[in-house]
């Protein structure tokens, strides 16, 4: 029987998994830790729904509700970012990286230290501390594998491949919901404007960041770390259709796209049953159906996160993680409607050259508490940012 731990089991992400497992034979898993964050019932339904062996919640104000909905059920109960660490340190052989944010990034690397297969779908990890989290787990033999639709379809175009052979990557990026929106009225997009995603139904945050291009500048600095290219090898499309998930250009002028149906349960099942190709209940393509593909290069004045992406990978070292967090800040402030939706790489912005200094020269982060350090006065920095940019509206 195999053991997983599903870390963010009530999210978009964590839910698909659990529906996975669901319907996998029964004694093929066995369910080691879930975690989630404020819906406790649904953590409390998953955790009883996998038997698992210990449900841990992120903040300690829940953990009583926990108990007392998991009573008589023999799973153990816990609360907080350390009992979520510890839970991370529980030996599984498949764990799932699903919490949203660098909250996601200490229980990753705790479960790599186990020489686990790490299924990775919390970007924010590489982005924030790539080359320390690809050593982690080369240190303890475990294998991190992408989960992320891209990176997964990247992954898929590179079996077999010599990755020296790869010309460039290219991300394809639906452009999100307000893709077709004139600049002049991209300033005043709403929360529930920019969250009707026309391809993909996933997590309030991502959907946000999908419009801005924040999750594509977090996939292109992603695509950096975990496949070890140079940055002027990763290229942005928007295809529209999403219905190509990545592309690989190699040196004779080959490229490999891979294609499917717009299904998280895609990637996150070729992670479960890597390296075998197992039935997934996803649908299926009907090409004469779809007939066609569109692809248009992205404007970088409509997206000025793509642009931030390139100087984050210039500086590398601890810039990803003053990007990352900075970009969360800005994106709770639009969230609440102290920000505009054009206001948010003004503040990432700013963030950046505030922590000029403070980001040093290192070409690489030196240790996880720098970075969550960086993490930490990266968000004091962007609050500010945030408080004086919303001023100027
Ligand atoms: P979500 O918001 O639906 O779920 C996030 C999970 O993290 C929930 O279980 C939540 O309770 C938990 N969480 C939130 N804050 C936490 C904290 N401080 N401490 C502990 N747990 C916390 O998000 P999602 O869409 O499932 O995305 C999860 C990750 O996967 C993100 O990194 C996202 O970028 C990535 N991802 C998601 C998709 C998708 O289709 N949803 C696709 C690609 C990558
Ligand atoms: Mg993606």
């Amino acid at each position: 029987m195999r053991s997983v731990s599903i870390f963010g089991v009530t999210g978009s992400i964590g839910a698909q998994t659990v529906d996975l497992l669901r319907r996998a034979a029964p004694g093929t898993y066995r369910v080691v830790a879930v975690t989630g964050g404020r819906n406790i019932a649904a953590l409390a339904e998953a955790a009883r729904e996998l038997r698992a062996e210990v449900a841990v919640c992120a903040e300690e104000a829940g953990l009583e509700e926990l108990r007392q909905r998991l009573a008589g059920s023999g799973v153990e109960v816990a609360a907080g970012a350390a009992a979520i660490a510890e839970a991370a340190d529980r030996p599984a052989d498949w764990v799932m990286s699903a919490i949203v944010g660098a909250a996601g990034l200490v229980p990753g690397f705790r479960a790599l230290r186990n020489g686990t297969t790490l299924a990775l779908a919390n970007k924010e990890s590489l982005v924030t501390a790539g080359p320390l989290l690809m050593a982690e787990a080369a240190a303890h033999g475990a294998r991190i594998l992408p989960v992320d639709s891209e990176h997964s379809a990247i992954f898929q175009a590179l079996a077999g491949e010599d990755v020296a052979a790869v010309e460039r990557i290219i991300l394809t990026a639906s452009g999100g919901a307000l893709r077709d929106w004139p600049l002049e009225r991209l300033a005043r997009a709403t929360v529930a404007e920019a969250l009707a995603h026309p391809n993909w139904a996933m997590g309030q945050r991502i959907t946000i960041d999908s419009a801005s291009m924040f999750n594509k500048a977090l996939e292109v600095i992603e695509t950096r770390e975990f496949f070890g290219v140079a940055p002027e090898q990763v290229e942005v499309i928007i295809h529209p259709e999403s219905l190509i998930h990545s592309m690989v250009g190699f040196h004779d002028g080959a490229i490999m796209a891979h294609m499917g149906a717009p299904d998280m349960r895609h990637s996150i099942g070729y992670a479960l049953n890597w390296p075998a190709r197992a039935a997934l209940p996803v649908a299926r393509l009907d090409l004469a159906q779809i007939a066609s593909l569109t692809f248009r290069a992205p404007d970088l004045d409509r997206y000025p996160a793509l642009r931030l992406a390139r100087e984050v990978m210039a500086r590398r070292g601890l810039a990803g993680a003053a990007f990352n967090a900075s970009k969360e800040i800005a994106l709770d402030h639009f969230l609440d409607g102290r920000l505009g939706f054009m206001q948010m790489s003004g503040v990432v912005e700013d963030t950046l050259s505030a922590l000029d200094a403070e980001m040093g020269a290192a070409n690489l982060p030196g240790s996880l508490e720098d970075v969550l350090a960086m993490d930490h006065l990266a968000r004091t920095r962007a609050g500010e940012a945030a408080r004086r940019i919303a001023g100027e509206r």
